[in-house]
């Protein structure tokens, strides 16, 4: 639970009830080792779980920065619009839920 900037209602949410404004939720910051909490919401379905992160991998056009348990490689030299990202981790207590309209 967060307040709205604008207004400074309570808002649970990406929009604020009371006077609609949009605004996005703190970003966790992620390390491997560390639990971040995440919310994945698909097709009217929220996937709730916390994620003990284990490895970052983002790649574009060959090159590749990765950081991981044990071993890591890291290029500086990621530079393309086209970045690709992926993470991964231990889920721990995942659970579903339908969005509320
Ligand atoms: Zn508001």
């Amino acid at each position: 639970m967060s307040n709205c900037p604008n207004c400074g209602a309570p808002v649970d949410g990406d929009i604020c009830p009371y006077c609609g404004t949009a605004h996005r939720l703190p970003t966790p910051m992620m390390a491997i080792g560390k639990v971040v909490p995440i919310r994945f919401e698909h097709g009217g379905t929220v996937f709730s779980f916390d994620l003990l992160v284990s490895g970052f991998e983002a790649s574009d056009m060959g090159e590749t920065c990765s950081f991981r348990d044990g071993f890591g490689l890291t290029v500086s030299t990621l530079h393309t619009p086209e970045l690709h990202v992926s993470m991964s981790g231990t889920v721990i207590g995942a659970r579903h839920e339908q969005v509320s309209a």
